[in-house]
């Protein structure tokens, strides 16, 4: 501490869950890293968000804190069916009978964001991690020897590196001059969380349904995570998503597409239109700031790419600033800052076009997706690849992005 001004090697904008995967990968690397929070301590996150959390993410986050991938793989669920209709005929079901495969760590967890990071939150504490609450940054000045960020509280913090991870909305990659460039997807989505009922009668399965009638012809998609389901509904073009999504037309829809019993136990709904873009550059002039998550790239979800690519970007921002710092020259430094940015900006090229698929596989306003549908709807009795294509496609394609990383995304 220098006068008003905090001393940390890393300083880390945001505490979301991309903010506190860095704070923990640094931690794991032995650095300390601080963390400067806008919200408040008691705020509320409520709603999932992110449900899918891939295997890959489930064992970075083992990696980094031993413990915390496994707790979450207690506390989620691994559903064994996917299953797909059209037009309320099933085209598509298949169930595993170990659908995590056999590892500690399964392929995937269902489980709402809410309480991934509050898992995050406990192993934070463990690791003796401050958060730093309403501690807005508002500046960020960076030479070669380093950053000074400003609070809107008056404080002044100094580091040799930043890690922005402040969200879509960021304020260090405005700072840092990078700007957001891509699209918006014209349709919006109304994304609910319905409260499990005692008893639940409904099968544990990942079910899409292409123009559900009982939403009006509307595409809908319901996922189970512990405790609840997530219930996906894709608006047309001219529909009024506050109309829709209003508590009445909400209570209908859950009534209409899950059953009279779920009708009261929505927690939550909330309106998107989902945005595909990523900044121009994840790294400023100096090579002292590193942009993570969403404060770098917004994908559409389909897909589960935004959290589970935010935390690879974690890690990996965590491990070039290890490096760096273990540096003995500028240039090495400036190295491994720009090998972060080459590699995190192709994963987020990839994501993006790999969320644009499956965003242009389900707007499906061109005749030819269109018709794409409807012809292996109308097979699907006859060829289970032509059932299974429609059942994949809303997600984008499998792959992972063509670089050497610690995750998948
Ligand atoms: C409906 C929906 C479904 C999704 N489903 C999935 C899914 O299944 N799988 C998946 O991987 N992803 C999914 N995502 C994406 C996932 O929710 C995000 O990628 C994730 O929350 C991004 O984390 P983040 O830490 O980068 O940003 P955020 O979660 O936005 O956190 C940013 C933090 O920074 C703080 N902050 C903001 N400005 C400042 C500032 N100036 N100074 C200090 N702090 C600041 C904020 O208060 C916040 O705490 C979904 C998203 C939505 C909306």
């Amino acid at each position: 501490m220098s006068g008003d001004t905090t001393e940390s090697p890393v300083l880390i904008a945001g505490a979301g869950p991309v903010g506190m995967s860095a704070a923990l990968a640094l931690n794991a690397r032995g650095i300390d890293a601080t963390i400067l929070e806008a919200d408040p301590e008691d705020r509320d996150r409520s709603g999932s968000r992110a449900i899918y959390v891939h295997g890959s993410t489930l064992r970075t986050l083992e990696r980094i804190h031993p413990g915390l991938g496994t707790d979450l793989v207690d506390e989620g669920l691994v559903w064994p069916t996917r299953r797909t209709l059209f037009r309320g005929t099933e085209v598509f079901s298949r169930t595993y009978d170990s659908p995590g495969g056999t590892g500690d760590i399964p392929h995937f967890t269902s489980v709402p964001q809410v309480v991934t990071e509050a898992y995050m939150h406990d192993a934070l504490a463990e690791a003796g991690i401050d958060i730093h609450w309403e501690a807005e940054v508002e500046t960020v000045e960076s030479d070669t020897d380093g950053v000074r960020v400003e609070t809107a509280d008056g404080r002044e913090w100094d580091g040799e590196f930043l890690i922005g991870a402040d969200g879509g909305g960021s304020t260090v990659r405005k700072e840092i001059g990078a700007n957001f460039e891509g699209d918006q997807s014209e349709n919006s989505y109304i994304i609910a969380d319905v409260e499990e009922v005692e008893d639940d009668p409904r099968e544990l399965e990942r079910v899409f349904h292409y123009d559900a009638p009982a939403a009006g012809g509307r595409n809908v998609l319901l996922v189970p995570f512990t405790g609840g389901w997530r219930l996906d509904i894709q608006c047309f073009l001219d529909d009024d998503p506050d109309e829709l999504s209003s508590d009445e037309r909400m209570r209908e829809f859950v009534r209409d597409i899950m059953g009279e019993r779920y009708a009261d136990n929505l927690e939550w709904t909330s309106t998107y239109q989902f945005l595909q873009v990523m900044a121009d550059t994840f790294i400023d002039e100096h090579r002292r700031v590193l942009l993570a998550g969403e404060a770098a790239h917004l994908l559409a979800p389909f897909g589960a790419r935004g959290m589970n690519s935010g935390v690879a970007d974690a890690d990996e921002a965590a491990s070039a600033i290890a490096a760096a710092i273990d540096a003995t020259t500028d240039a090495v430094v400036r190295d491994e800052v720009e090998l972060y940015a080459a590699r995190r900006e192709r994963a987020a090229e990839f994501n993006l076009d790999a969320a644009g698929q499956a965003l242009r596989h389900l707007r499906g306003d061109d005749p030819v997706t269109v018709l794409r549908k409807e012809a292996a709807a109308s097979l699907a009795d006859h060829f289970e690849v032509a059932g299974e294509w429609l059942d994949d496609a809303p997600y984008g394609p499998h792959g992972s992005p063509p670089i050497v990383s610690t995750g998948n995304y």
